[in-house]
C-alpha cells in the first residue's frame, strides 16, 4: 500500500504564509544616487558648449533604467538613448514633454506602429529606415557610419536619399576607439563632419563617454555618455567620476579551515596553515564570474577579505584572517571600482556593470 503523504494543513495558531513578505534579501547592490547625479554634472561640464545626454539602454546599464532616468531628469538631462522599443516604453512615459528618447537599434517593419505612437523617436540607421520612416513625418535622428562599420548609413550613400522629407533632430556619428587615442578618432571626425555637410538635422551628436574627453572638437551640441555615468574610467579626463554600484553580501557561515583542507568545487585552494573562512551569499548567478575566483576581493570591518577558491553559482568563501571578529549575519561589500576591476579580472568595465544579476536587490540611496 502506498503511504499517504504528510498533511500539509497549517495548524491553526501558525500564521498564513501568504501574510508574510520574504525576509529582506543576503546580497545588494548599494546605488548611490549622489555619485550617478554628479558624475552627469562632471560629464556636462566637460562637454563644453554641449549638453550631455545620457545613455540608459540595457536597463540603465543593468542598475535600473526608471530610477537612473527619475534622476538624471532632475539633474537637468535633456536627451535620453536606449537600445530598442521595449527600453523606450519603460522610460518614456517619465520624460513626457520635457525630454527626448533615442532608440539606437533603429525602427524595423514591425516597430512601425508602435513608434509612430510612441513618445521616442528612432534612429535612423540604413537607407530603409529613412525610407520607412520618411512617410510618417515625425521626429527621428539620423546615424552615420564614419568608419566604425556598425549601425549607420554610409556617408557616400546620403546623396541618393530623400531626407527631405525627413523631420531630423539629431545627426549622430559614433567612434570605435574613442578610449585610445589613435588616428581613427580624427577620421571618424572628418567623415561625420563630411557628413554634416550633406545632412542636416536640429543638433548634431558625437561623442561617448570617452570621446567626450577628446575635446571640444568632439563636442557638437550634445553628448552621449554612458558607461562613466555608471562609475567607468577610460580616460585621465574621468579620474573625479565616482563609483556609484556597490555590491554587498551577507555572511551566511563562518567556518576554521585546517592546514591541508581544500576549500570549494574542485578544490582549488587549499589551506597550508589554519585560518577561519566566512561563505558570502554571492555568486557568478549574480554576476560576480568566476574569473574572480582566488583573485577577487571584498571589504569588511576595515578589512581586505581576498576571495579563496573557485566562485560558486551562489556562494563565494572569502579569507577572513585579517578580520577575525566578522561573523554571520555581517554585510561586506565587493571591491568593484570598474577600472580596478576590469584590470584585474579582464572583463571589460561595460561588462562588468551590464552583468550584474537580477537577484542582487537594487537599493538607492
Ligand atoms: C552605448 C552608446 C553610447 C554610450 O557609450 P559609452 O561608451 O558607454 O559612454 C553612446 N552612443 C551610442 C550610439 C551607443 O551605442
Amino acid at each position: 500500500m502506498i503511504p499517504k503523504p504528510p498533511s500539509t494543513r497549517k495548524s491553526d495558531n501558525q500564521p498564513l504564509a501568504m501574510s508574510i513578505s520574504p525576509p529582506s534579501a543576503t546580497a545588494r547592490l548599494r546605488l548611490d544616487s549622489a555619485a550617478l547625479i554628479a558624475n552627469w554634472h562632471l560629464l556636462n561640464r566637460l562637454s563644453g558648449a554641449a549638453q550631455a545626454g545620457a545613455a540608459v539602454k540595457a536597463n540603465g546599464y543593468g542598475l535600473g533604467a526608471v530610477p537612473v532616468v527619475e534622476r538624471l531628469l532632475a539633474a537637468g538631462c535633456r536627451d535620453f538613448f536606449v537600445a530598442n522599443w521595449q527600453e523606450a516604453d519603460e522610460i518614456a512615459p517619465l520624460t513626457n514633454g520635457v525630454a527626448a528618447v533615442s532608440v539606437l537599434n533603429g525602427v524595423r517593419e514591425s516597430d512601425m506602429a508602435y513608434a509612430q505612437q510612441s513618445l521616442a523617436k528612432p534612429v535612423l540607421n540604413s537607407p530603409e529606415q529613412v525610407a520607412r520612416w520618411a512617410a510618417t513625418g515625425k521626429n527621428c535622428d539620423i546615424m552615420i557610419n564614419s568608419g566604425m562599420n556598425r549601425l549607420g548609413i554610409n556617408v557616400e550613400h546620403l546623396a541618393g536619399l530623400d531626407l527631405g522629407r525627413l523631420d531630423i533632430d539629431m545627426v549622430m556619428s559614433h567612434l570605435a576607439s574613442a578610449d585610445e587615442d589613435i588616428a581613427q578618432n580624427e577620421q571618424q571626425l572628418m567623415q561625420y563632419r563630411q557628413a554634416l555637410e550633406i545632412v542636416g538635422g536640429k543638433r548634431r551628436s558625437l561623442a561617448n563617454s570617452a570621446a567626450i574627453a577628446l575635446g571640444p572638437d568632439y563636442h557638437f551640441d550634445v553628448t552621449r555618455p554612458g558607461i562613466a555615468l555608471y562609475g567607468g574610467k577610460q580616460r585621465a579626463a574621468h579620474a573625479a567620476i565616482r563609483q556609484v554600484a556597490y555590491p554587498q553580501a551577507e555572511i551566511l557561515q563562518v567556518r576554521s579551515l585546517a592546514a591541508g583542507d581544500r576549500l570549494g568545487y574542485n578544490g582549488q585552494y587549499t589551506a597550508d596553515h589554519p585560518h577561519d573562512i566566512a561563505i558570502l551569499a554571492m555568486g557568478y548567478a549574480d554576476g560576480y564570474l568566476r574569473c574572480f575566483s582566488n583573485i577577487g576581493m571584498f571589504k569588511g570591518a576595515d578589512c581586505d577579505l581576498p576571495v579563496l577558491g573557485r566562485v560558486s553559482m551562489d556562494l563565494i568563501a572569502v579569507d577572513l584572517s585579517k578580520a577575525p571578529d566578522l561573523k554571520e549575519g555581517d554585510q561586506v561589500e565587493c571591491s568593484y571600482d570598474l577600472a580596478q576591476t576590469a584590470a584585474l579580472s579582464g572583463l571589460s568595465q561595460y561588462e562588468l556593470i551590464t552583468g550584474l544579476g537580477q537577484r542582487l536587490s537594487r537599493d538607492w540611496d
